[in-house]
């Protein structure tokens, strides 16, 4: 087997396919170190919710399937502390759930949609709707008028569980190729990935590299790259947490289309990320754009105020990434064995749980078992490409800035939005 991409999806495909067959030759090229994209600096989100809302995946594909799908990411995220616990990783795995709280009058509804869906589904049972009290007795937050309260939700050390899994993979007998970027893949009798230094072929071949594979020639329209980005605090006093309380160390996030996302690390920071940067005409991925000033400074002034105790607070830290998204949102897990290539990708930003998902569906798949995993809604579903350009950069641009003005009424009116604009029919599945 050979994969491109040492990150969390094809290292996971690669530690399942070596525990399921330790004779199994598994190579993984690798452009520049394990864990150098989004896996290696994500917001240390490790939860259970899939990038498609749960309506819109009964809509598609039924409420068995969906349950189904549902079950086995709330596994994955018991997976990857049971795996990390077992193979000696320090990657600070905690479980201390989620909170996705309602951030003014307005997202009341999202919430309670949120845990109707889940009622729908008979997935309720361990969810929590939190009042304005009950939430502000976990973690202060302005305006904060409840929450959604989900156990199936941990927090992870993006870059140690990274480095780590690519350790055990090594142990296993896996052979990580860095510095080693494949440039093109052949399908068909004798699959093989085309590097800049050789060619290496084998039975099949894994693309596995998320957003970076829209820079392949035979790829570029499958997925929408788009950065996410991330602003972290210095460690904080006793006297600022006391403040804000946040001992259960839950995920925290509000119901913006625009996305934040805020986890407490272990070292006793304010991780907080969200999206915003502009998508980049020709679906361009360049390291300059992992930072973006006016979208850094909007998430310091945006944590500043969700959080007064912050205020004289350093943020030490800014960086991001870019994640893809795929033109109906929903990742595929895929493998075709006439052409002996297989892939996953699309995560939309929900993908530390979800690759470990893809890392054990494509292990099934390639090695032909017939499993739970292998039957999901995921496996070989196919998604048309996205436009071309100009008309990409056109549509993009509109739905992001459709969405900020959908946020910004929202909070300015207290009016939940209607789900109606076009931006919202486009930009949310
Ligand atoms: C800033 C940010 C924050 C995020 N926060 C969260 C979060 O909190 N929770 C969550 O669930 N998800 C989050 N995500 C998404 C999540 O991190 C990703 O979906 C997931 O890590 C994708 O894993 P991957 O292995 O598929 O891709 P990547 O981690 O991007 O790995 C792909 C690898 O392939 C390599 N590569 C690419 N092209 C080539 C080539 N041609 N040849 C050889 N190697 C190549 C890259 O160098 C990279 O190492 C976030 C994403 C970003 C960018």
């Amino acid at each position: 087997m050979a994969i491109l991409g040492a990150g969390f999806t094809g290292l996971w495909t690669a530690y399942y396919l070596l525990r399921r067959e330790p004779s199994l030759r598994v190579v993984v090229l690798e452009s520049e170190i394990a864990g150098f994209g989004a896996s290696g600096r994500n917001g240390a989100w490790c939860n259970s919710a899939f990038p498609v809302s749960p309506g819109e995946l009964v809509r598609r594909f039924g409420v068995g399937a969906t349950r189904d799908l549902l079950l086995e990411m709330r596994d994955a995220v018991d997976e990857i502390g049971r795996v990390a616990g077992a193979e000696g990783i320090d990657a600070q795995y905690f479980r201390g759930g989620q909170l996705r709280v309602a951030r003014g009058q307005a997202q009341v509804p999202a919430i309670k949609d949120a845990y109707e869906s889940a009622r729908a589904l008979g997935l309720e049972e361990d969810l929590r709707l939190l009042d304005a009290e009950e939430t502000a007795g976990r973690v202060r937050i302005t305006g904060a008028k409840g929450a959604l309260y989900n156990p199936h939700c941990a927090t992870i050390h993006p870059a140690r569980l990274a480095r780590g899994l690519a350790r055990a993979v090594e142990r296993l007998g896996g052979e990580i190729f860095e510095q080693t970027t494949v440039t093109d893949f052949e399908a068909g009798p004798g699959p093989r990935l085309v590097t800049d230094v050789g060619e290496v072929r084998a039975r099949t071949v894994v693309l596995a590299g998320e957003a970076y594979l829209a820079r392949l020639r035979k790829l570029r329209r499958q997925v929408l790259p788009i950065y996410s980005l991330i602003v972290l605090t210095e460690p904080l006093s006793e006297e600022r947490w006391a403040e804000i309380g946040w001992e259960g160390r839950e995920c925290v996030a509000s119901n913006r289309y625009t996305v934040d996302y805020l986890s407490r690390t272990a070292d006793g920071r304010i991780l907080f990320g969200g999206r915003g940067a502009p998508y980049h005409y020709g679906s361009r991925i360049r390291d300059e754009y992992d930072r973006h000033d006016p979208t850094h400074e909007m998430l310091r002034r945006t944590a500043r105020a969700w959080f007064p105790a912050l205020e004289g607070t350093r943020f030490t830290h800014a960086w991001g990434g870019p994640l893809a998204i795929p033109r109906d949102w929903m990742p595929t897990m895929s493998y075709d064995p006439a052409s002996g290539v297989a892939t996953a990708r699309g995560y939309t930003g929900q993908g530390v749980a979800t690759a470990n998902l893809s890392g054990q569906t494509l292990a099934d798949l390639t090695l032909g078992r017939d499993t739970t995993v292998a039957r999901l809604p995921t496996v070989n579903h196919e998604t048309r490409a996205w436009e071309p350009e100009p008309l990409r950069w056109l549509g993009a641009r509109y739905v992001q800035r459709g969405l900020m003005k959908v946020d910004d009424r929202a909070e300015r009116t207290g009016e939940p939005p209607t789900g109606k604009t076009l931006s919202e029919r486009l930009g949310s599945h």
